[in-house]
């Protein structure tokens, strides 16, 4: 689980941040903070993976527009109370959970992890609870070991951390009162879905996985990036 690096050049890695943070400053959208509006007024509350590859600008620009949550695994579990501030307290219209080809995490959780540090494991844990329950929920699933295996979970796993938002009362009233949009999402790093690399797919909407229950009215285009293994 450990990667491993041969030697670090420390001073090339802060010239990098530093680079990093001074085109930030130079690029800083001033328009509402010149004015005293130093609200935030996000559009959009992502659950990802803390992947390095999977970075929550694949949705563009997040500045003001993406309250972001990221964790091993996508877990609800293991960001909740960050995500119900987004959706209870900021409001955001559309929650969108994404999930990526061949997860790290999902593999992890499927393997040995009993020599990791406490709190690693209680991540994991989470990663594999939801799992379990999706391959219950899961309508036709092969679980067979070949490459496609933790992509197939990947999907699973977004259509359970969607079950698991549902299950709170609040979100599930604002879904039924349309005031919520749920997308679940696959990123594509791997050509799995054979459109590309670095393509996104939409999974389910709304707990919806099936794309011919899709309601029309929702999510408009891009119903049309809809592809999925799993049933
Ligand atoms: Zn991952």
């Amino acid at each position: 689980m450990h990667a491993q690096r041969e030697s670090v050049d420390y001073n090339d890695l802060i010239q990098s941040l530093n680079q990093a943070t001074g085109i930030f400053e130079q690029t800083f959208p001033l328009q509402d903070f010149a004015s005293g509006n130093y609200k935030q007024h996000p559009s959009y509350t992502l659950l990802t993976c803390s992947d390095s590859r999977v970075p929550s600008n694949f949705l563009g620009d997040t500045f003001n527009r993406v309250f972001v949550i990221e964790n091993i695994g996508n877990q609800v579990k293991s960001g909740e109370g960050s995500l119900l501030y987004g959706l209870l307290h900021l409001h955001t219209p559309v929650m969108i959970v994404a999930g990526h080809t061949d997860c790290g995490a999902i593999k992890a959780a499927d393997g040995d992890y009993n020599e990791e540090p406490a709190s690693l494991r209680n991540e994991l844990d989470n990663v594999r609870r939801s799992m379990d329950a999706a391959r219950k929920q899961a309508a036709q699933f092969d679980d067979v070991d070949d490459e496609l295996k933790y992509t197939r979970l990947a999907e699973l796993n977004v259509d359970q951390q969607i079950r698991y938002l549902l299950e709170h009362e609040e979100i599930k009233q604002l879904v039924d009162n349309k005031s919520l949009l749920i997308l679940g999402m696959m990123l594509d790093l791997h050509d799995h879905y054979q459109g590309g690399y670095g393509r996104t797919y939409l999974t389910n909407i709304n707990g919806a996985t099936d794309s011919s229950s899709f309601p029309q009215e929702s999510p408009g285009s891009m119903a049309g990036t809809y592809k999925r293994y799993t049933r």
